[in-house]
């Protein structure tokens, strides 16, 4: 089901009871990078994905660097307060992210990374492995779970969520968002053949916000990283440009 707003979904999300389960994805779910480039309306917005498909030599040190230093927001605010509601009524709030684990270029654990970067912006899920990062999966760029955060290293996400349940425990019902429709169709696949109450959200939230490409500094952006392995915020170009 499509839906472009998690006001949208709030009557859904309340039904949720004590052991059940709402998963979220991270990337254009939670949280999107500030810059304009990374508008889908964008040339540029593709440029991350690319570099990684086309497994350029120095991705892990231009990837690594850009995710140390791009600013972040939330794409709704609301996000924050739903989660501890949810906890608080004692509902399971997990992510699951499709990124590698472990260390990863110029971050020593991408795990410790990510979890900082979403507590930095009040997002705290439920605590499953608080004080560890444990082996969900154990081959080739394990899996990984680390403070509610499942992360998916090399392996689907259907398989990971498979692990996380068979280590902890089976949901009643699943309630997930992620701004890809393929893998929100992978998981509704998954909750059928384990017998597991459903519903999944293609969330298309980050991709509403209002794109200016007069905004856009994605040329200089993605050069300035390849060449010089530097990342600079539309403001940082703004504030030059004006000097
Ligand atoms: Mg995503």
């Amino acid at each position: 089901m499509e839906c472009n707003t998690v006001k949208d979904a709030l009557l859904k999300i309340h039904q949720l009871k004590e052991g059940d389960c709402l998963i979220l994805d991270i990337d254009d779910t939670i949280i999107m990078p500030e810059a304009m480039m990374f508008h889908p309306c964008s040339p540029f917005s593709k440029f991350i994905d690319d570099l990684k498909k086309k497994k350029h030599e120095k991705l892990p040190q231009i990837l690594s660097n850009w995710r140390l230093r791009r600013k972040i927001k939330l794409v709704e605010e609301d996000w924050v307060e739903i989660i501890n509601l949810l906890k608080s009524r004692g509902v399971k709030v997990i992510a699951l992210t499709a990124m590698q684990s472990g260390a990863f270029g110029g971050i020593s654990s991408m795990e410790e990374w990510r979890v900082k970067e979403l507590r930095e912006h009040g997002i705290i899920f439920s605590p499953f492995a608080q004080n560890s990062i444990e082996k969900i999966i154990d081959k080739e760029n394990a899996a990984t779970l680390h403070q509610g955060v499942l992360f998916t290293g090399s392996h689907p996400k259907d398989k990971v969520l498979n692990g996380f349940i068979n280590k902890y425990t089976k949901p009643n019902k699943i309630i997930f968002f992620d701004d890809r429709l393929e893998q929100v169709q992978l998981l509704h696949d998954y909750c059928a053949k384990a017998n597991i109450d459903y519903r999944g959200y293609h969330y298309t939230a980050a991709s509403k916000r209002v794109y200016d490409s007069a905004k856009d500094r994605g040329a200089f952006q993605t050069k300035e990283l390849i060449e010089t392995n530097r990342w600079f915020e539309d403001e940082d170009i703004e504030k030059n440009l004006r000097k």
